[in-house]
Formats: structure tokens, sequence, C-alpha cells
């Protein structure tokens, strides 16, 4: 979400003639995008705010602005706390940013009001249709997609695309409902158009993003605008769903997460990939999961995070459903997807956790056998139901060793996974140098060193979001596999990459893809 936000807000500021500079010293403007989910990474961003103050002090002219759901969530008091942010703005209004660093850039003194844009919490989370049909949309829908990357970071072959903004879930250790507001769907036709203009502009692979993807429902007829065109709308909560789909909609027409995905692989037929970020493992439909079998283009990948194995922390985290109960979703997809790919999210250290419990969560992670887990250790976040009601009493040095425990374990089990793709082929998305050579490259910018002659490694994804790095020919040239999808053997895995080579085929065609990228044809397929 904050790097689609990032993406927005560089687009909106580009098209107003602003310019970017990696380097926070040579900018008039800095602006962090900051998130809340936890507290370590608010106290980062607070760090770099700190260093700006003391260059404001020693006389430096630069605007700072704090956007996104740390400005949301403490709002104006940090004003006062840190006197060198010049302008606030938080994730649901982004679209008057440019207002207010015209303000902040034109005079030296402005008065609060115009130095801050929040909704607040209470106005978030009693949102109503018309506050639904907000600017945002506009924001949305007005993308600058710059398909050569705007000269920063190169050409862009993946992109994000939103379909619902908030939440209504309120899962008592998270922030988002309050940062993020409402839980708004955008309208199918605005998605679909924003896939198509896209992909015409040479992004291969897409990325839908929803708090819980699958709860998107979109009711048709019921939310117009003043145009008579259909309006974003709040979406209808988690009791609108059975395990194989939604309820009836009173005889309305719907359009469904299932029916999405199937308008966007049907009429974005020059997309490569699909994929979509993040499942809610209650409700997920076999609806979806058959239009993910029956689509070729969409990814066979979900990443839905668990987030314990206990039942009894379930319950406390207001999650919605038992171990059981996901254990069987995931049975389910793997019965209509046998070649799916999953990862998650587990938190450690919630408010009781006893070591049965946390043993309950390494067990679960044994049974699913996630390709790769994000874990977390717990965090409090002030303004939550676990934060008000739920004393942090499990002992940091305890939430540390069972962080660091079930690390192990899922790398043994990443492992495994990775190891089962030796000796096949897999498509890969070429993103781009490996991080290897990116960190070789930044070595050579450091210490001016020579560009070593030798193997120069790529890094893609496959389908399944497995990262894959294999070596270019030595004839080919890095930009001309970037951003397409080839075919890779893979000879060995480690627990998070696969290592492999390009299939000979493709070997040729690079070298014929040079040949045709010198004669102006961008477009070829591999
Ligand atoms: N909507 C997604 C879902 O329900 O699965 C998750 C979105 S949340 C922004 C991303 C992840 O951050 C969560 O899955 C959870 O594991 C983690 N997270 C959220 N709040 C947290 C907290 N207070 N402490 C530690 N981890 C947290
Ligand atoms: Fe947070 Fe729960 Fe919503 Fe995910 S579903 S964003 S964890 S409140």
């Amino acid at each position: 979400m904050n790097e689609l936000d990032s993406e927005l807000v560089r687009g909106q500021l580009a098209a107003l003639g602003y310019s970017f500079t990696p380097d926070a010293d040579s900018a008039d403007v800095v602006l962090y995008n900051t998130c809340s989910v936890r507290e370590q990474a608010e106290n980062k961003v607070l760090s770099r705010v700190g260093k700006i103050g003391i260059r404001k002090r020693e006389g430096a002219r630069v605007v700072l602005g704090l956007i996104g759901c740390l400005a949301e969530r403490e709002g104006t008091p940090l004003l006062s706390r840190f006197p060198q942010i010049d302008l606030l703005c938080g994730p649901g209004e982004l679209d008057r940013l440019p207002m207010l660093i015209d303000n902040a850039l034109k005079t030296e003194t402005v008065e609060a009001a115009d130095r801050v844009a929040l909704a607040g919490n209470r106005n978030r989370r009693t949102a109503t249709l018309a506050a639904a049909a907000d600017n945002l949309e506009l924001l949305d829908l007005s993308r600058a997609f710059d398909p050569d990357g705007g000269g920063s970071g190169g050409p862009r072959h993946s992109a994000y695309v939103r379909i619902t903004r908030g939440c209504n879930k309120f899962c008592t250790y998270c922030v988002v409902p309050f940062t993020r507001g409402a839980e708004v769907h955008r309208t199918p036709d605005a998605i679909v158009q924003e896939c198509r203009r896209l992909a015409d502009g040479g992004v291969v692979e897409i990325t839908l993003l929803g708090q819980t993807v699958n709860h998107y429902l979109y009711t048709h007829g019921v939310a117009l605008g003043v145009n008579g065109q259909e309006v974003p709308q709040v979406g209808p909560g988690g009791s609108a769903f059975t395990r194989s789909g939604p309820r009836g909609a009173n005889g309305r027409r719907v359009t469904t997460f299932a029916g999405l995905l199937g308008r966007i692989h049907e009429e974005v037929p020059s997309l490569r990939r699909l994929r979509f970020v993040t499942c809610f493992p209650r409700d997920f439909g076999d609806d979806i999961l058959r239009v993910m079998r029956d689509c070729p283009r969409i990814c066979r990948y979900l990443h839905a995070p668990v987030q314990s194995g206990s039942d009894r922390i379930l319950r406390l985290m207001n999650r919605g459903y038992t171990s059981g109960e996901y254990l069987e979703f995931i049975d389910r997809a793997r019965d209509i997807l046998p070649d799916i790919s999953i990862a998650g999210d587990v938190i450690v250290g919630f408010p009781t956790e006893t070591e049965h419990d946390f043993g309950q969560t390494a067990d679960l992670l044994g049974r699913v056998r996630f390709k790769n887990n994000f874990i977390f250790k717990y965090s409090p976040r002030p303004g939550t139901t676990a934060w008000d009601r739920l004393p942090d009493d499990v002992p940091t040095d305890v939430k540390r060793r069972r962080n660091n425990d079930l690390l192990a374990l899922q790398a043994g089990i990443s492992a495994t996974v990775h190891a089962e793709q030796v000796g096949r082929t897999v498509e890969v998305f070429v993103e781009g140098l490996s991080r290897r050579e990116n960190s070789r490259a930044a070595g050579r910018v450091e210490l001016g060193w020579e560009r070593p002659r030798g193997r120069i490694q790529m890094s893609g994804r496959t389908a399944g979001d497995l990262i894959t790095v294999f070596d270019l020919p030595p004839d080919g040239k890095p930009e001309t596999l970037q951003g397409r999808i080839v075919p890779v053997r893979v000879l060995r895995a480690a627990p998070l990459v696969l290592f492999g080579c390009l299939e000979a085929s493709t070997r040729s065609l690079a070298k014929q893809t040079v040949a045709v990228h010198r004669s102006g044809i961008t477009q070829l397929e591999i």
C-alpha cells in the first residue's frame, strides 16, 4: 500500500514539474511516507526527522513533510514535538499534498491548519457513501504512468492497482482501520480501465491491492455520482460472505472478487501476469480458486496471513477463523490448484501467548508448508483494542526467542519447498540485476572500482513468487531481458532463492532481442 501511495504521490508531483533525487541533502522538499503498523518503522522515520531537524537548525532551507499512517495516527501534536516538520498529510488525503507543499514553500509562517491534511479517526470510522466518493479516486485514476520510469530507477514493468482502500476488520492489534479508514471498494470499471492503461503502457505484471482482497464486492446501481456514473462504495463487511462466495444482494447485480479477476483477465489480454495481495483466510470462496485455475495468466500464489496457530489467540486477535478453518482453506486451495504457492504472516508474543499457543503456531507452519512467512514480534499500537485491553505481557526476550525459533523453522520449510523446484523449468518475470549485482555496483561507485568483467546475475520471480536468479548470457544485455518472462531451468535452491540458467532456446532469442531492439522494436515477446 505504502509503495503504491509513494508512486501516486510521485506521479502527482512529477505532473506539476517536480523532479526527484535520492539525495535528501540536496532536496528542497523531503517527504517521508510513513508506516504505523509496528513501532520499529515509526522509530526509524522519527530518527530521520531528527537528523533533518539538526540540518535545519544549522540553516538548511528544506521543507519537511510527513505523509502516511504515522502522520494520521499521531496528528498535529507531531508539529509541536518536531517543529522541523512543515506539513502532515494522512494516507486518505494525499490528493491535497501538492497544495500543502506549495503553502510550505511559499510562506515561512503558515497557519497550522494550512500545513495539515488529516482525515481524523472518527470521521473515517463513520465514512458514508458520499465520503467514499472522494478525490482519492481521482488520484488513482489520474496516475501518471511513465513506462520509462520517469528517470528514476529505469523502465517499469510491474505496477500495483488498488481495488479497496482501508479496512473494517478491526483485528485487535492492528492500526490500519484507524489510519486508513473504512473499507471502500473501487468500481470494477475504474479498476479494469486502470489495468488496461498500465498494460497498454508496457506493464507486464499487475498486483491488485487490498487488505482483504477476497472481500471485494461491488453492488451495482446503488452508489451513483452526480453524472450518474458508479462511484466507490463502502464494503459490506464479512457478514456478506459464505465459504462458497458472497451471499445474495437482494436481486442486485454484484461484482465479486472472482468476477473482477475474470474481467481483468478477459478484458486486458496483453497483461502477462495478474496477482493480488492480501487474502483474508475466512470467506475465500471456491469461485476465486476456480477462476485462478481457469485463467492461465493469474498467478497461482496466495499471501494468506494466519497470524497464529492457537484458536485462543486468534479469538483474542478478532481474526474470525480458527486454525482448523485456516487449514481447511489451504487444503481446498491445494485441491483445486495443486501447484499453488502460499506465503503468510505470523505475530509472535501477542498478549497472553503461552508456550503451548506458540507450539500450536509452530505445528501449523509445519503443516501448511508456506514458501515463506513474514514473522513479526507483537508491537502494541496506541488506539487499538489490544493496546486498550490486553497488557503487553510477553517479555521482550521471549518474543525474540519465539521469533528466532519460527524463523529457523520456516527456513527449513522454505528450503524444502524451494528444493522441489530443482530440475524444473520455471517461467521467470525478470525484474533486473540481482541483489548481488546491485551491491557490487554500489561498491564500485563508492570505491571507484572498474566494472569487473565476467558474468552478470539477473533476478526475477516465478508465478508462485519464488525469487530466481540466473546468469545473463555473455553477449546479452540486462535491459534486453528486464521486464520479460523467460524460461529458466532450476539448477539448485537455497531457502529463499532458486539458482538457474536460461533455457538454451531463450539464450539465442536474447541475442536476437538485442538485434531487434537496435532496430527499434521494443515489444518483442520472448
Ligand atoms: N490485511 C492483512 C491481513 O489481515 O492479513 C495484513 C495487513 S498488516 C498491515 C501486515 C502484517 O503486519 C499483518 O499481517 C501482521 O502480521 C503484521 N502486524 C500488524 N499489526 C501488528 C502489530 N501490532 N504487531 C506486530 N505485527 C503486526
Ligand atoms: Fe489489519 Fe486485520 Fe485489517 Fe489486516 S484485516 S489490515 S490485520 S485490521
